[in-house]
């Protein structure tokens, strides 16, 4: 029996102009990475994109703000954006990634229809001051506890290869198993010459590996690989399913562009892989 894949589609719904310095990040303002910036996307322009999405098969739709967290006009923003989503466009589970947020604006989100809240990690607590010192791990944490005290799903996960230790990635793991996600991202950096993290060196055996260890540390949650599949596996995508992936975002990712539709259909078949058609999570 062929084995049936989760996909999911993010809309970047407000971008860049952060004032964070997290040093992978192009949304920092602190580095002039020359993104496309613009605060709160017309509603009837991401309907529009939740529409294309699902006909694409995404059953996930994930928006996403830059910033460093869920604000009053953000969940304002969100909520009233979920509640359009529901009402237009069927079928679609809706995630909202708007950083560090409490329990109260999170709770907001859930009654307008945001089903699961996205928040990574990043990498390790121990790592962590490498790549950001502007807000804490530990705030990261806490806000995954939150999204579940307020009721939402929880999608947390990480980004490799910004010269963090296997010990860091075992650390990392450790922790996002103590929050048992519903579903965990895997992202793999994607250098950018603006950025103060010039290069990633992960080679497509070590990034196989990540993919493997975090299947079997997580085995109840749902495995995605995300942002920089294209960048790091390449030609060897089709080996991420046999690692243990089994999602993956189809469409453009936050600030780099992913390849077609068509092209994910094509490796799908290739690797013997279908994508499910209903939500698992409903
Ligand atoms: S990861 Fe989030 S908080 Fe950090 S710079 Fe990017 S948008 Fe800002």
């Amino acid at each position: 029996m062929s084995r049936q894949i989760l996909l999911c589609a993010i809309s970047n719904v407000q971008s860049g102009n952060c004032a964070e310095d997290c040093a992978f990040c192009a949304q920092s303002a602190r580095y002039k990475t020359g993104i496309e910036t613009f605060k709160f996307k017309e509603p009837a322009m991401v309907i529009e994109e939740a529409k294309k999405a699902r006909a694409a098969g995404a059953i996930g739709f994930c928006l996403v703000t830059s910033g460093l967290g869920l604000d009053s006009k953000k969940t304002e923003y969100l909520s009233s954006l979920a509640a359009k989503i529901k009402k237009e466009v069927g079928g679609l589970f809706l995630i909202a990634s708007a950083g560090i947020a409490d329990k109260d604006a999170l709770s907001a989100l859930k009654s307008a229809g945001i089903d699961s809240y996205n928040h990574n990690l990043e990498t390790s607590k121990e790592f962590y001051p490498s790549i950001c010192t502007t807000h804490s791990w530990d705030k990261r944490y806490t806000t995954c506890e939150n999204a579940k005290s307020a009721g939402l799903m929880l999608c947390a996960g990480g980004i490799f290869g910004l010269g963090e230790s296997s010990e860091d990635r075992k650390s990392l793991l450790a922790s996002l198993k103590s929050l048992s996600p519903m579903s965990a991202p895997l992202n793999f950096y994607h250098p950018n010459p603006a950025l103060p993290i010039k290069e990633n060196t992960l080679t497509v055996d070590d990034a196989l590996n990540i993919i493997r260890e975090a299947k079997k540390e997580l085995e109840d949650t749902v495995i995605m690989v995300a942002g920089g599949r294209e960048y790091v596996f390449k030609e060897r995508q089709i080996e991420i399913f046999d690692a243990g992936c089994n999602a993956i975002i189809v469409g453009d990712y936050l600030t780099t562009c992913g390849q077609e539709p068509t092209s994910d259909y094509e490796l799908l078949k290739k690797a013997g892989v279908t994508p499910l058609t209903e939500c698992p999570f409903h």
